[in-house]
């Protein structure tokens, strides 16, 4: 499918003790249309500041200092400011944010709060508004009218999810991002989440961003995967076939880690060492050298790109592309 999204050489820099540092680097990741991409790696590896990225939404004094984005009818989101930039986040990009369960005001009813969006993107016809945000929230299982007239706090951790994604898709969205969606939700819940995920993006016909740290929601929902590690992206391709047969041996430590998909707690291991942050991250060389059991002398020197290895596989690893099972000894 030809990209609805299209993410080249992007860096993100955000201000540090130390000076910038970026906390994306470089990374490039095609969203194609009708897809949803599942971007996963531990806490810091710059999921969330690449996803906001998209939106060109990164908090000053970060910003992003190279690179372009690509949105299908927009342009290169990195070159709008102002109005059209406004414009462009609802309309065309809808986001969810990470902790999205406690992103509604407290002190307004949801339909209170689809009103001041419809006002803050000049909406006339406020009742087609609430007409599409009734049809949004029926489509996903709640009762649209009784949504409206709940505060926060009348709402399940699942419910404020779902309202979350019915004010991002009202104003006719065509690419969803959500950030986290599942992490503070009960396992049903979180199923609950996904399914309404994967509901809605066939129904609405959606380009979909899911941001996890959690390997076991890409396997129930991506089509296809990028693993982020350092600000880099490590590894992408179909998630099944990463999933299956990853590439990089952080892809195959991350699974390792994974209790749901190795489907046996026994052999879920932690994984050794902890992930950089934007001060202690390499800056030569392999990001992941640190922590790797493959890593060799030219890791330490140079900086692996990511290539394509095999058909609508890429990884950015100097050892030989071997795929051994996720679940096997040593990752
Ligand atoms: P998590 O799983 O914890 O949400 P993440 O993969 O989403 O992590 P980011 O939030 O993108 O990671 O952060 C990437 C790096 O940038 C981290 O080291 C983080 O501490 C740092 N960082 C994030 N936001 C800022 C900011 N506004 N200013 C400075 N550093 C930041
Ligand atoms: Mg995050």
């Amino acid at each position: 499918a030809a990209a609805e999204v299209s993410v080249r050489d992007l860096t993100v820099l955000y201000r540090t003790d130390q000076g910038e540092l970026p906390a994306v680097s470089n990374a490039g990741i095609d969203l194609p249309s009708g897809t949803i991409t599942g971007l996963v790696g531990e806490s810091g590896s710059g999921k969330s500041t690449l996803a906001l990225s998209l939106m060109n939404a990164i908090p000053t004094p970060g910003r992003i200092s190279s690179g372009s984005i690509q949105v299908n009818g927009v342009g290169d989101v990195t070159k709008l400011e102002g109005r059209a930039l406004r414009r462009v986040r609802g309309r065309a990009l809808g986001y969810v944010f990470q902790a999205s369960q406690n992103s509604l005001n407290p002190l307004k009813t949801v339909g209170k709060q689809l009103m001041d969006l419809g006002r803050a993107h000049d909406v006339q016809d406020m009742r087609g508004l609430v007409r599409r945000a009734k049809e949004l929230a029926d489509e996903m299982g709640m009762d649209g009218a009784r949504v409206l007239d709940s505060y926060q706090h009348e709402l399940s951790g699942g419910m404020r999810q779902r309202v979350g994604i019915v004010l991002a898709l009202v104003l006719n969205a065509r690419v969803l991002i959500l950030d986290e969606p599942t992490t503070a939700l009960d396992m049903l819940s979180q199923a609950a989440v996904l399914d309404i995920v994967r509901k809605v993006h066939r129904q609405e016909g959606l380009t979909t961003l899911v941001v996890t740290h959690d390997m076991g929601v890409v396997s129930e929902i991506a089509d296809r995967l990028a693993v982020m590690y350092g600000g880099r992206i490590v590894e992408d391709g179909p998630a099944m076939d990463v999933l299956q047969r990853p590439a990089h041996p952080y892809t195959r430590a991350l699974i390792g880690a994974t209790a749901r998909i190795t489907g046996d707690t026994e052999t879920a291991r932690a994984l050794p060492g902890r992930p950089p942050d934007l001060t202690t991250v390499p800056r030569v060389g392999c990001v992941f050298r640190e922590r790797c059991p493959l890593a060799m002398d030219v890791c330490a020197e140079t900086e692996p790109q990511l290539l394509t290895w095999a058909p609508d596989r890429r990884r950015a690893c100097h050892a030989e592309p071997t795929t051994t099972a996720a679940t096997g000894e040593g990752a």
